[in-house]
């Protein structure tokens, strides 16, 4: 799998849990974002696995987005991703709301999703945006007043044990049509430790069983997953003879890239790129399919680290015991991060606030 990230907009909040660098950022003109839509198009005619693009930060904040998504259902090569999760914060200020909405609908994509983190002060605290709850509710009932399809996210926090009710009532009003429950994941990424203070234990996990089942979720499993991204965890797997670099040797079978709103193609993730491939106005669509498929997949691991700075197993694991042994992460993965992120390791992840290292013989 190949995944494009297509930045066309930035967001109005700046989520402490966010693990692709979002928050304000300068929009894509309209006909850039149009052209990179046909350049993909025309790269994944290159391209043997199945390629996607997605539109992030926040497309539905785009002056144009109505073009966009046109353009992006009308592609031949590369299928549109359609995730939808939004803030609210950049449709439900727009007098156009209804005809942006429409233009999604008449182009196929009908289900939308919104992230919830707690109560409405809790909510607005995670995301640093005062009127970021009120506006995704909004939104939740704007959507499903016109028949789309509604999916709540529940970022699990520390302080959902004590607000499950405030939860269920958002629920209640909302009638979602699908819920899902997770675990936020740590990433090295500039802003990762920010949300460290928030990060939910095993033991509030488990203390949430009951009212997870009450969402028709599997308690067990979702305690199981848990345990099995917690601190304590990796420590004794790593203590167990678990391998570092084993690790990095796993088959990964995803490959991700970003573009940016000036048309630099990059591999790697939003916020976790490591190498510019130059401009999507002018790169060839077979030379640079030809080099796509020559990169490895970078969905963990190599995606933010040469394997040459990877500490002593010895080292990691004192690094991660001098962290709380209950806190849970989104994914295993995401503990190794936190132990070497912990032990300062360097990322290969490029600052592009440096312009040496932003794309200087493609301007
Ligand atoms: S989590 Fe999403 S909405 Fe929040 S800053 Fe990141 S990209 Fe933007």
């Amino acid at each position: 799998m190949i995944n494009f990230d297509l930045l066309v907009a930035g967001c109005d909040t700046r989520c402490k849990h966010c693990y692709v660098n979002g928050g304000p950022l300068k929009r894509m003109d309209g006909d850039d974002a149009v052209l990179c839509v046909e350049r993909l198009d025309a790269i994944a005619a290159y391209l043997p696995d199945e390629a996607n693009f997605t539109l992030d930060h926040e497309p539905m904040g785009h002056p144009e987005i109505g073009r966009i998504i046109g353009a992006a259902a009308g592609t031949k090569h590369i299928r549109y991703h359609h995730h939808g999760m939004t803030t609210g914060l950049g449709i439900m200020r727009r007098d156009d709301k209804e005809a942006v909405l429409d233009r999604y609908l008449a182009s196929g994509f009908d289900s939308f999703g919104i992230t919830i983190h707690g109560g409405e002060a809790l909510h607005d605290e995670i995301v640093r945006r005062k009127g970021a709850f009120t506006s995704s509710i909004a939104f939740g009932e704007f959507i499903k007043a016109h028949g789309a399809e509604l999916e709540v996210s529940l970022m699990v926090n520390r302080f959902f044990p004590e607000q499950q009710n405030e939860i269920s009532a958002i629920l209640d009003r909302l009638r979602p049509d699908w819920v899902y429950i997770g675990l936020p994941i740590f990433t090295p990424h500039k802003n990762g430790l920010d949300y460290e203070p928030y990060r939910a234990s095993v033991q509030d996990v488990e203390t949430l069983g009951e009212w997870f089942k009450t969402l028709g979720k599997d308690d067990a499993e979702l305690i199981e997953k848990a345990r099995e991204s917690s601190v304590g965890l990796a420590v004794k797997k790593l203590i167990n003879g678990q391998d570092l670099m084993t690790l990095f040797d796993a088959p990964q079978g995803e490959k991700y890239l970003a573009v940016h709103p000036d048309c630099l193609l990059y591999m790697g993730n939003s916020g976790a790129e490591t190498e510019c491939l130059g401009n999507l106005r002018r790169l060839d669509p077979e030379a640079v399919a030809a080099r796509i498929k020559e990169m490895p997949d970078n969905r963990d691991y190599d995606a933010f680290y040469d394997r040459s700075v990877l500490p002593e197993t010895k080292r990691m694991i004192e690094a991660l015991i001098g962290l709380p042994q209950n806190t849970v992460y989104g994914d295993f993965p995401s503990v190794i991060y936190r132990g070497l992120t912990a032990l300062n390791t360097a990322t290969r992840i490029l600052d592009l606030h440096r312009r040496e290292e932003r794309c200087p013989s493609v301007g």
